[in-house]
């Protein structure tokens, strides 16, 4: 069974994003990128999944910018076996990513697609859920548990409150939550050798998906800087200023 896992280059989630000066959206220029820390999640999930012996093969695809192969040239140094670009400079939608990985996935056959429950840039956590009813394939998201038995997966997903374990026949969607598992760091001789992995090149128009944006943005701002806090001398003085404000009785 292969297994296809999108991979989403992002803002780095150690950096503090900043708003551009006139609010259309915010400035990636010289911030560090990396992949989207979900998306390293499901990278993990799938290469756990080949060494167990459930997998043969792990294809790893990103759609963005020429650079997104730099994404995705760290996961092939986790040990994804090959890579697919599909090169746009223009910002794709999650819809528009999901309709691309619909094509991928009907030229793969994958078993089952891994992606990251969200990306962190956008946040929408729409891609997974959309594929799944582009593909009409069963859907496990926010998966903290995954195993394979046969031709169906055992999805456990972190629900309000507690686990829910849903079955799911193959070929499947899931989305990873964020204890699934704990990413693997790659090694040094593994980033050489996955310079000499494949990484096919595309462009959204092989597959004849439209991707022109459906949404506007209209204005992206800064959350309102907190004020600062106060020291008090002892938990008298906390508890009368607590009354004070009428927190405490
Ligand atoms: P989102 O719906 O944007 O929050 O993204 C959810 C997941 O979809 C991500 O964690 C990725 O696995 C996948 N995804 C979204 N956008 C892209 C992209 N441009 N390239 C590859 N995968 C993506």
């Amino acid at each position: 069974m292969k297994l296809l896992v999108p991979v989403k280059r992002v803002i780095d989630y150690n950096v503090k994003p900043r708003v551009k000066a006139d609010g259309t959206g915010v400035d990636l220029a010289n911030v560090k990128m990396s992949m989207n820390p979900f998306d390293e999640i499901a990278v993990e999930e799938a290469l756990r999944l080949k060494e167990k012996g459930v997998a043969t093969e792990v294809i790893a695809v990103s759609i963005g910018p020429a650079k997104a192969q730099e994404t995705l040239r760290t996961a092939l140094a986790m040990g994804a076996d090959r890579a697919i670009l599909i090169e746009s400079d223009a910002e794709v939608e999650p819809l528009g990513v999901a309709k691309l990985l619909a094509k991928v996935a009907a030229e793969e056959a994958p078993g089952m697609v891994i992606l990251g429950k969200q990306a962190i840039d956008d946040d929408s956590n729409q891609t997974g859920q959309m594929l799944a009813a582009l593909l009409g394939w069963g859907q496990g998201t926010f998966a903290s548990k995954v195993e394979v038995s046969g031709d169906a997966v055992a999805v456990t997903r972190e629900v309000d409150g507690g686990l829910e374990t849903v079955s799911l026949k193959l070929p499947a969607i899931v989305t990873t939550d964020l204890r699934l598992n704990e990413p693997r760091y790659a090694s040094l001789p593994n980033i050489m050798k996955a310079k000499s992995k494949p990484l096919a090149q595309k462009k959204p128009e092989d597959y004849g998906v439209d991707i022109t944006p459906r949404l506007t943005t209209l204005k992206v701002e800064e959350p309102p800087k907190r004020s600062a806090g106060i020291k008090v001398a002892d938990v008298d003085e906390l508890v009368a200023k607590l009354k004070a404000l009428g927190v405490a009785a």
